[in-house]
């Protein structure tokens, strides 16, 4: 699945090749993949054929494609639990799995050409998809929705509606500690759920929740509102190391269908600590000339894995 890393990934590399291209024909191959966009699949592709991308921008594992003149809406994408969004030749066939194909005019290739390319949506689990969002202006430098305005309203920064509630997330240099700690503290829940709630805190998936939370040694379970600010604190640097880390090296490729745009995967699960490593001795520990060995624990259908010597189970849980 997808994380916040993978997704800057796909965000970079659109960025690098389909700026100033022109949306010259547009096809909803499975309209599934078009759930949300409630006026249906012909609607989608009317409202987006001809439209010029100046942007491409992310909150969380959002992405969203602006174009020219148009304060109205912007292209959402949302890459789900096994999304793609390729570039390619017009003459490579379709995958398997094509569910939106997009001819783009004036795209470039990677030494800045001009080159025929199709951006092309695959998605085989269909969790993810595209839909067309009404933008909303911003109106504080949190980038919390304007209640009400007109999206041209006094020419302020504008976000999709579909986005508005997400956070923002540990890499946004926007990002607000303190709304977050205000959070943690009226939450008496376990701490990973909190990290995994989009609208708390945006773009930490479980693999980079498994991470933050082994290198802040706290266990999933500790309750968000007894953590002391200075664990907080050193929890939110974690994740953003982390996933600062998995950036630089590609984004993590443990679902063999994440690849970026040119189709290639990352490569940040060669430098995991935690997540999948059960039964390998915590790395921290072995430091320390002490043999703990990570486990696998259930966690809200999917997993947590944790140290059982740092990471210990907090009382009463
Ligand atoms: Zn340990």
């Amino acid at each position: 699945m997808p994380e916040l890393p993978e997704v800057e990934v796909v965000r970079r590399g659109l960025a690098g090749h389909i700026l100033g291209a022109v949306l010259e024909r547009v096809q909803v191959v499975d309209g599934r993949s078009v759930r949300r966009h409630e006026a249906g699949p012909v609607d989608f592709e009317r409202l987006l054929t001809g439209q010029r991308i100046i942007d491409v921008a992310r909150r969380g594992k959002y992405l969203w494609l602006l174009f020219e003149g148009n304060e109205e809406f912007a292209l959402v994408i949302h890459l789900g639990m096994s999304g793609q969004v390729l570039l390619k030749n017009p003459e490579l066939p379709a995958e398997k799995h094509l569910k939106v194909l997009i001819d783009l005019a004036g795209a470039t290739d990677e030494s800045g050409r001009e080159a025929p390319l199709t951006l092309r949506f695959v998605d085989q689990r269909i969790f993810g998809g595209m839909f067309v969002s009404p933008l909303l202006p911003v109106h504080n430098a949190a980038g919390e929705p304007m209640p009400g305005a007109s999206a041209s309203a006094l020419g302020l920064p504008l976000i999709p509606q579909a986005v508005a509630h997400i956070a923002r997330d540990p890499l946004d240099p926007h990002f607000d500690f303190g709304q977050f700690r205000r959070t943690m503290l009226g939450t008496s829940t376990g701490i990973k759920k909190l990290l995994l709630d989009q609208s708390a805190i945006s773009g930490v998936g479980n693999i980079y929740a498994d991470e933050a939370l082994w290198r802040a040694r706290l266990h999933y379970a500790k309750p968000a509102k007894s953590i002391p600010a200075s664990t907080a604190r050193e929890l939110v640097d974690a994740a953003r190391t982390v996933m600062r880390d998995a950036l630089a090296q590609g984004g993590t490729s443990f679902d063999a269908l994440y690849v970026n745009v040119n189709g290639e995967s990352g490569y940040f699960d060669r430098s995991l600590n935690a997540y999948g490593q059960a039964g390998q001795p915590c790395p921290r520990c072995l430091e320390t000339g002490r043999t703990s060995l990570m486990v696998r624990e259930p966690f809200g259908g999917r997993s947590s894995y944790r140290c059982p010597h740092c990471q210990r189970k907090p009382r009463g849980v």
